[in-house]
């Protein structure tokens, strides 16, 4: 029997869904699940995106190059925009018996579902209440451009037919609760299949 090998959480979901803010409370919970943050080519939002470090920006160039040289475990394009996970990282790390989280969209988790990478799976959707709810979170965001937000929502639409992929669906209603679901999916999951 090889060593034991980690659990590599994947937390998907619309833009708006509440997403982020619920990965940053989990992590506060599971200090040795180890962040992984996702390349991306779009730029920062604002100075403190740059610095939050869910990111690491690059340019368009450079992920090509990434992508020529198989540096991604899987990647996507999303609202015209390059994202990808790092595969040596990502790898080292499951090999290493570590458990891994980290964010990507639905593209992501398809190429994973096919792919080996040395770990265990676990993908995780979370969901907005509504539409309206969400549409109306990314309008409080205010960060995206009219035809910017028109795409993303559209892009929901489209994610919601590949709810199957997924091992677990939690409906964000209340970030606390939500947080109690996703740990205790995060602390059924570590100790074992
Ligand atoms: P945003 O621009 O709103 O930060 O992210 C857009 C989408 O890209 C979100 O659904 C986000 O989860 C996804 N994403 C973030 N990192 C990755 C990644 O490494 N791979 C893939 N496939 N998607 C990602």
């Amino acid at each position: 029997m090889g060593a034991k090998k980690g659990v590599f959480f994947v937390i998907c979901g619309p833009s708006g869904a509440g997403k982020t803010t619920l990965v940053t409370r989990v992590r506060r919970r599971f200090p040795d699940l180890v962040y992984v943050p996702s390349y991306t080519s779009r730029p920062p939002r604002s100075p403190r995106e740059l610095r939050a470090g869910r990111y690491r920006f690059i340019s368009k160039e450079e992920f090509e190059r990434c992508i020529r040289q198989s540096g991604f475990l899987e990647y996507a394009v999303y609202a015209g925009n390059y994202y990808g996970t790092p595969r040596a990282e990502v790898q080292r790390l499951l090999a290493a018996g570590r458990d891994v989280i980290k964010e990507a969209d639905v593209q992501g988790v398809q190429q994973l579902r096919r792919r080996r990478f040395g770990g265990r799976l676990v993908a995780i959707f979370i969901l907005p209440p509504s539409l309206k709810e969400l549409e109306d979170r990314l309008d409080r965001r205010g960060t995206e451009s009219a035809a910017a937000r028109r795409q993303r929502l559209e892009r929901v639409l489209d994610e919601l037919g590949a709810l199957d992929l997924f091992d677990y669906i939690v409906i964000n209603r209340r970030i606390a609760q939500s947080v109690e679901r996703l740990s205790a999916i995060i602390k059924a999951e570590r100790q074992g299949p």
